[in-house]
């Protein structure tokens, strides 16, 4: 079975906490801080792998995730950086966020993508250290990494798209202008994978012609399978559509290719809107119903090229008409990110939960969280504001009706201080 789409959740390694120790030495009888800083947990990258074309190996295993930093330790030892994971992908893999279906980002250009960033590790105590503190008894805990739920999903990269009803003649087509080697057989549901194939034209240009399998094929084995293939032609700058002229399966031409039109247009207005050439195929057995087809198309401006993909005629006349109408048109589309972050509800200081156990009081809570991360505490004006921050939050007042009482600690996410009226 092709898979050419997953639904993964990935995970980012998160930051080591830093550690609260003391220089301890004979003979020395007050240390000063010695603790280290966690590492930074390790991050989830994308990476395309041009020797993969689907996303089978995404079948059973689903949860990714990247090592945690380690946490810091005494004698200023950093705790060791979580490796970063690589999560290889097909190129054309396109990465969705799997609630809104929103474009993250579109691995076709080859470049690696980190979907996950891992999280800082927090600071060793020997950071907090001032000429006034000299001995910190807190530490920063480390930040957590990144979680997300994510679709992954395959569009291949082909200049042109075949399609067609099936039995036409679309794999043959395919296996005599490229090495492609697709399967070909005189029945339906020949092919149920896509296939890729380049085609060299003789002036040195190439383009890149994708066999899919075909709409109706699909459709006749429910589940809209035929549907689920067209993704790969979504990008495809010029459609080929092959119809076989000669109605050797007793079908009129120009009612299957009106068929198809409505299939194309039922997936997508863009799709159906796409330059196409028709080419006539079988005009070996019979050439009856050419003049009709060709007056039917040129009504709507499309040309036709009469071919024979059995007996190798008109092939190289589609070839070129081919290449030189793809130098008209624009480049393969790439699939712009549409993915915006959640607008969060804003969390305010009236939100942080105070739970109180004996002398100690430890403060929870997003408003928090978020103002810690961006203060360092390393830098004496920016700890002052934190402090001022709080100061106006309101919290202190809540902490004094609790009945908090100098020399209490209050400790928030690793941070511990000893509590001065
Ligand atoms: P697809 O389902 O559209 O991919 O069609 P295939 O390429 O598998 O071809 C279906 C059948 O039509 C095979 O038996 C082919 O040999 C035959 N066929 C394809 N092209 C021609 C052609 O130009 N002339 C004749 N007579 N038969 C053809
Ligand atoms: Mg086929």
């Amino acid at each position: 079975m092709f898979i050419d789409t997953a639904r993964l959740t990935v995970a980012a390694g998160n930051g080591g906490n830093g550690a609260i120790a003391f220089h301890r030495e004979k003979y020395v009888a007050n240390g000063g801080p010695d603790g280290g800083d966690g590492g930074n947990g390790g991050s989830v990258i994308f990476r395309v792998d041009d020797h993969m074309s689907t996303l089978m190996d995404y079948q059973y295993r689903k949860k990714f995730s990247a090592e945690n930093g380690g946490d810091g330790a005494g004698k200023k030892c950093s705790g060791k950086a979580g490796s970063d994971l690589y999560i290889k992908v097909p190129r054309g893999a396109v990465i969705l966020d799997s609630e809104s279906r929103a474009v993250i980002h579109d691995m076709s250009d080859g470049k690696d993508f980190t979907v996950c960033k891992g999280g800082s590790g927090g600071w060793g105590n020997q950071r907090f250290a001032t000429p006034t503190r000299q001995a910190p008894r807190f530490a920063k805990s480390g930040l957590k990494g990144e979680v997300r739920e994510i679709i992954l999903e395959l569009k291949l990269l082909a200049d042109v798209g075949l399609v067609g009803f099936p039995n036409v003649g679309k794999s043959t087509l395919l296996s005599i202008i490229s090495a492609a080697r697709p399967k070909i057989a005189n029945y339906h549901f020949t092919t149920l994978q896509p296939n890729l194939g380049v085609v060299r034209v003789e002036d040195g240009d190439s383009f890149v012609v994708a066999d899919i399998p075909g709409i109706i094929e699909g459709a006749h084995e429910g589940a809209g399978l035929g549907h689920d293939f067209l993704r790969h032609i979504d990008r495809c700058r010029l459609l080929i559509h092959v119809v076989d002229v000669s109605g050797s399966e007793g079908r009129d031409p120009i009612e299957d290719f009106e068929t198809i039109t409505n299939e194309l247009k039922n997936y997508s207005e863009g799709l159906s809107g796409r330059p196409q050439i028709v080419a006539a195929n079988k005009c070996d057995i019979t050439e009856e119903r050419l003049d009709s087809l060709r007056e039917h198309l040129n009504a709507k401006g499309i040309s036709l090229m009469p071919i024979s993909a059995a007996a190798n005629r008109g092939i190289r006349e589609l070839v070129y008409k081919v290449s030189s109408e793809l130098k008209k048109l624009p480049p393969i589309e790439y699939y712009e990110a549409e993915y915006v972050e959640k607008a969060e509800v804003e969390q305010t200081a009236a939100d942080v939960k105070i739970t109180a156990d004996g002398d100690l009081y430890i403060l929870e809570g997003e408003w928090l969280e978020k103002i810690m991360t961006d203060v360092n505490f390393d830098d004496y004006e920016s700890r002052i504001y934190f402090e001022r921050q709080l100061k106006r939050s309101g919290i202190f007042e809540r902490l004094e009706r609790l009945g908090i009482k100098e020399g209490d600690t209050v400790s928030m996410y690793g941070l511990e201080f000893d509590y001065v009226k």
